[in-house]
Formats: structure tokens, C-alpha cells, sequence
């Protein structure tokens, strides 16, 4: 999911949030929303569709207030289903509190068990409204914003990138490993939050700093004050980094483009191939291939064509959906590709579908040989942390060795980048990733009530 907030009395927040946005799309596709909130009250537009679809100027001018908090949603627990749709909302003694949520919970039904002993009514079957109302319900025992907020943060287990919108203050925390990225920026003295740099750029805002793992801001009229909730242990999801963020952002202090690159050049250093030309399966796959290309000095072409208005196929719910999005999504080139010897590269392959039908249309474009090259490892184990892998029997890594996915997927060769790869390109040990679906290796403990229903 995407996430955005903004604190400017005076200005036209909506509007900014919907720019914000509009430059997350990317990070989900399913529904949007923005909510704004006006003294003690809020006012909230969301519904399934693109951001374009779902607001217009007539829309955005209703939604008037001193702050906005505005989510793009991609359903990692709970159905795609208007209910489910944020920002989510709680109303308390002390005025409404409207929140966005990146991320997943992995003790959600506890907190859910909890919260409706309560008699809290939980019209959606989201992590995200427990969140909020956990927090509603610390206010109105009696807690301040702050000190409610902790209170229900420490409550919760698992991935979480919030932008909260209470009366007067913006708020922005994540968990203590810091999953999924939050970053701030300012605006003319005013300060932003976002879920990436790229959602700064575009209405100006200058980048300031990521919100800390286990830290939670408190932006107001007065400016910034940091909460230290809990002890930090950085895990970044280095799938953020490989695949889902936009290649324009920032993460550890450089854009994820030039990541993507060097990781197609340790990938070309660890496994070359003897080829006529380089083609990126677009877009995801480009900076990784440029490097590659670069690295052993073939050159790059563009072999296959994509349609930019298709939305990301892995977001649409069902498979059957899956398959014809692919489909309308990318044509090959033939002028291109004809008899020459082929090297795509991509960032992952996670069920293999998409691969499989490049590479034929590859061959049926008269390609003479077609060698893959991935620049992430397999992918063998699911996600349970916001990022929609599936369970561990759809990953075509988890049950099938490379040489058995080559043949499946119906390459003359296929080498996937190195564990150690993926970590060199960052720079840093590695240590401060989350590398679980490589590795097996979860940061966050997970109950095994949800461990058996994605793993095999
Ligand atoms: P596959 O061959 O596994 O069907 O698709 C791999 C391609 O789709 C890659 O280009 C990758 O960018 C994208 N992709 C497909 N599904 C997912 C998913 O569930 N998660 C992520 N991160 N990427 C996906
Ligand atoms: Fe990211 Fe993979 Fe960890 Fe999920 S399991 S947070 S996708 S690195
Ligand atoms: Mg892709």
C-alpha cells in the first residue's frame, strides 16, 4: 500500500495528498481514499479504483481541513472489497482520528478477539481498522493522542507504516524493524509524509529523513516532535528495494534505480551468457538489465512493448484476472528479436506465470535462443509482512530447483542473482533487511496459526 500525510492549515491539502498519491499508485491499485480532518472532524472520500478514478476536482474541493491522510490500497489480508478500502476511521471523546496503514499485522485476530470483547464494532476485516480503533479505545480510557497511540502500537505485532491524522497533529510511526519504508519531507515549512521519495518529488517537497523503526513523529502547527516507542532493529524489506518501490526513489541514501543496476551487474559478473542482445521485461526489470547489458558489453535493446494503462498484474485477485491482464500487457517486438540469441533479465520471478508466456512469445517471435537472468534469488518463501507473495505452494522457487524452473518456464538458460549479491549491492551488511522470502529467515515471529496458512 501506499501512504501520505500532510499538515497545512490554509493550504489545499486534498489536493496535495491527491498528487502524493497519484505517485504511489504503483504501490496499490485496488482502492483510494483521503481523509481530511477539519477541528475535530473528519471528512473521508475512498473507493475501489485508480486514484484519476476515484477523485475528481469537484471531490477534492469538498474535502477541506487543516491536515489529510491519504492510502492506495493493495490487499494483503482482508478481500478487495469496498469496506476494506482506507484511510479508517475512529471516532473518540476527544474528536476523530483517520489513519493509513502500509503493512500487515500477523496478530490480527488476537487484537481482533480483543477489541470486540470490547464491543468495538468492526465493520471491515481489516488489520488496519483494529489499529485504529485500539487506538480510539486507549483515548477514550482516558489517554492523550500520544500516549493512546503508543499504547495501542505496542499492542500490535507485524508491519506497520501508518500516517494517523488527530485533531491538530499529523502523526507518523513505524515498527520497530521498520518493514516497510515512511519517509518526511518538508514543503514550504509545512512537513509531509509519505511512503516514498518519489511522493515528495512531485508536489516539491525536499526529503528530509526516513521516520525511524520503532519511532513515532508528531508533526503540528509548532513543528516536529519525535516519540522513541520502542528499540529500534532495522529490517527493511529488500523487496521494497529490489522490485516494489519506484526505481526514482530513495532508500539508504540513493535512488533504487541505481540499486537495480548495480544488482544487473553483480548478476552478469556471477552468471554471464554468450548473447546478440539484452531486453528488460519492462518496467521492473530495466535498470537490473541495463547493468547487465553494460557489464558484459551486449547490447541493450527493448524486445517487448508494454502497455502502461494495465495495472501491475501480480494486484488483481484472482488468477484467471491474472492471466488476461498478462496478456494485454506486454507485445513482443519482432523486428527485434529475430533470430537473435536473447537474454532477458527481470527482478524476480515469484509464481512463474509471466515468465512463461514471455519466453514463448519470445519463440514465437523467431528468437534463436532465449537465456533468463533474475536479479533477486528465488523466491521460496511467502511474505507475511504487506507484500502479496501468495502461499509458499504457488512460488514456483519452493518446490521446483533452477534447473526444473528453466525447463518449465522454457528457457535454454536461467541463473538467478545470489543471496550475497542482493546484500553487496546494498552496500551495507545486510543485516538491516528483512530477506525472509530468499531466506526463510522472519524477522517477526509468526504465530503458527498464520505460519499454516501460507506455509507448506
Ligand atoms: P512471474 O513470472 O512470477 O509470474 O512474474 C514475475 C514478474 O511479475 C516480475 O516481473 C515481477 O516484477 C512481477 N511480480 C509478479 N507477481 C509478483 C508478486 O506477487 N510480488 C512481486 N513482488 N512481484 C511480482
Ligand atoms: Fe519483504 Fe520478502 Fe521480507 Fe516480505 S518477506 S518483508 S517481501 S523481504
Ligand atoms: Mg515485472
Amino acid at each position: 500500500c501506499g501512504v501520505f500525510g500532510i499538515l497545512a492549515p490554509g493550504e489545499d491539502v486534498a489536493k496535495l495528498t491527491y498528487f502524493g498519491l497519484f505517485a504511489l499508485q504503483h504501490r496499490g491499485q485496488e482502492s483510494a481514499g483521503i481523509a481530511v480532518l477539519n477541528g475535530e472532524k473528519h471528512t473521508l472520500h475512498k473507493e475501489m479504483g485508480l486514484v484519476s478514478q476515484v477523485f475528481g476536482e469537484k471531490l477534492l474541493e469538498q474535502l477541506q481541513g487543516q491536515l489529510a491522510v491519504g492510502h492506495t490500497r493493495y490487499s494483503t489480508t482482508g478481500s478487495s472489497r469496498q469496506v476494506n478500502a482506507q484511510p479508517v476511521v475512529s471516532r473518540t471523546r476527544l474528536g476523530s482520528v483517520v489513519l493509513a496503514h502500509n503493512g500487515n499485522l500477523v496478530n490480527a485476530d488476537q487484537l481482533r478477539e480483543e477489541l470486540l470483547a470490547r464491543e468495538h464494532t468492526l465493520l471491515a476485516t481489516t488489520d488496519s481498522e483494529e489499529i485504529v480503533h485500539a487506538i480510539g479505545e486507549a483515548v477514550d480510557d482516558g489517554d492523550d493522542w500520544i500516549s493512546g497511540t503508543i499504547r495501542a502500537l505496542k499492542r500490535c505485532s507485524g508491519a506497520f507504516s501508518l500516517v494517523i491524522g488527530v485533531p491538530g497533529a499529523l502523526l507518523g510511526t513505524r515498527d520497530p524493524n521498520g518493514v516497510r519504508p515512511l519517509v518526511i519531507g518538508r514543503l514550504d515549512g509545512r512537513y509531509v509524509l509519505a511512503s516514498e521519495t518519489c511522493a515528495l518529488s512531485i508536489i516539491g517537497a525536499r526529503y528530509e529523513r526516513d521516520v525511524e523503526p520503532g519511532e513515532l513523529v508528531e508533526i503540528t502547527e509548532a513543528g516536529l516532535t519525535s516519540h522513541r516507542w520502542a528499540t529500534p532493529d532495522p529490517k527493511l524489506c529488500i523487496f521494497e528495494m529490489i522490485y516494489f518501490a519506484r526505481p526514482d526513489s530513495r532508500m539508504n541514501a540513493e535512488s533504487l534505480y541505481t540499486y537495480r543496476e548495480r544488482l544487473g551487474e553483480i548478476l552478469a559478473a556471477e552468471s554471464p551468457v554468450e548473447a546478440d542482445i539484452v531486453i528488460p521485461i519492462p518496467d521492473s526489470g530495466t535498470p537490473a538489465a541495463i547493468g547487465f547489458a553494460r557489464r558484459l558489453g551486449i547490447p541493450f535493446q527493448q524486445g517487448l512493448i508494454k502497455n502502461h494503462y494495465v495495472g501491475r498484474t501480480f494486484i488483481q485477485p484472482t488468477q484467471s484476472m491474472r492471466e488476461a491482464g498478462i496478456k494485454m500487457k506486454l507485445n513482443p517486438l519482432p523486428d527485434v528479436i529475430e533470430g537473435k540469441r536473447v537474454v532477458m533479465v527481470d527482478d524476480s520471478i515469484v509464481r512463474g506465470t509471466t515468465s512463461r508466456k514471455i519466453v514463448q512469445a519470445l519463440r514465437d517471435s523467431g528468437a534463436a535462443e532465449v537465456h533468463m537472468r533474475i536479479s533477486s534469488p528465488p523466491v521460496t518463501h511467502p511474505c507475511f509482512y504487506g507484500i502479496d507473495t501468495d502461499s509458499q505452494d504457488q512460488l514456483i522457487a519452493a518446490t521446483k530447483s533452477v534447473e526444473e524452473i528453466a525447463r518449465h518456464i522454457g528457457v535454454d538458460s536461467l541463473a538467478y542473482l545470489s543471496i550475497d549479491g542482493m546484500l553487496e549491492a546494498t552496500g551495507t551488511s545486510g543485516n538491516n533487511f528483512c530477506t525472509a522470502c530468499f531466506t526463510g529467515n522472519y524477522p517477526i515471529a509468526i504465530p503458527d496459526r498464520i505460519r499454516r496458512t501460507k506455509l507448506m
